[in-house]
């Protein structure tokens, strides 16, 4: 959708409004609490019906992540727009300058609410073949651009694991990354076990860890001295990426946000040949997820 497309589709918040009510009651409005089918558009309360049967009144960003902010259905809309439409994606600063808001705090909360979005509650498990790696990131912190150094150490730096599903002839497909704490069977196990289909083959550098996944069946990969990106190069591959990106894009993942940054890059790699639905993608998902606040990002319980 060009840029000119998205305006004359969404020219103003009753529009965005109407959008976002066929999309949630595409056979006409259901009352949450009654499940009535008959409801009247108050006029006292913008893009809010009260139900025939039991009064209650249901507003169209109600159950949604757009509920209880204070910007418009609009601006929402015109960020979901920038986010899709950017390939590599956009800062917290960038959508602060693109959509005129009143400050960083705004911009950086909405993008916590959209990566939030980017995750498909019904995705479905990785199978056929899955090269599966650990990897990490150096973090950024307020005082310090990047913590950590070159070296091999793990001091200043994030763990993060990373599964690729490739076809039966090898071909890449869809990939997971999610944030490690440790390299124990059990840390890895429980990723694994989250995103890979029983049965699956799975590639690895042989680790001690991925022995015990008696779920599947597993290939280790490396023998003796050969590196993990020359038997593992999609993995690897996608590590390599995700680092480039973060470091372009963002300068440097943040340590206590290092999973919406996987999950962002995750959206983005597994939407790379279909872009163009991304929008409508991230958007029915927004719609579906319940609201959550500034303190639910920072405290991590979202
Ligand atoms: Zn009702």
């Amino acid at each position: 959708m060009s840029r000119t497309a998205f305006a004359a589709r969404f020219p103003d918040n009753a529009a965005c409004a109407r959008h976002l009510y066929e999309k949630r009651w595409p056979n006409g409005f259901v009352c949450p609490k009654c499940h009535g089918a008959k409801a009247w558009a108050l006029d006292s309360k913008p893009f809010t019906f009260e139900c025939a049967a039991c009064g209650r009144q249901t507003s169209v960003i109600a159950g949604t992540i757009f509920h209880r902010s204070h910007l418009s259905l609009l601006t929402w809309f015109q960020a979901i727009y920038a986010i899709a439409s950017h390939s590599n994606g956009i800062s917290a600063l960038q959508l602060q300058a693109q959509l005129d808001l009143g400050s960083y705090k705004t911009a950086w909360l909405m993008l916590q609410k959209l990566r939030r979005a980017m995750v498909d509650p019904d995705r479905s498990f990785l199978e056929d073949i899955v090269e599966v790696d650990e990897s990490d990131i150096p973090y950024r912190t307020k005082t310090d651009p990047i913590a950590g150094g070159q070296g091999r150490s793990a001091v200043g730096k994030l763990h993060f694991i990373g599964a690729i599903e490739l076809s039966p002839e090898g071909h890449p497909r869809r990939i997971r990354l999610a944030p490690l704490e440790n390299f124990s069977a059990t840390s890895i196990g429980a990723f694994v076990a989250g995103a890979v289909a029983p049965g699956t083959t799975i590639l690895s550098d042989g680790f001690s860890a991925y022995k015990s996944l008696k779920a599947y069946n597993h290939q280790p990969k490396v023998v003796g001295k050969m590196a993990a990106h020359i038997v593992l190069p999609w993995v690897h591959r996608v590590f390599a990426n995700f680092k480039r990106w973060a470091l372009g894009t963002y300068h440097g993942v943040r340590k206590l946000h290092l999973r919406r940054y996987l999950d962002e890059f995750v959206f983005r790699w597994n939407r790379r040949r279909h872009m163009k639905s991304s929008f409508d993608m991230l958007l029915n998902i927004a719609a579906s997820l319940p609201h959550a606040g500034y303190r639910d990002f920072v405290n991590q319980v979202v």
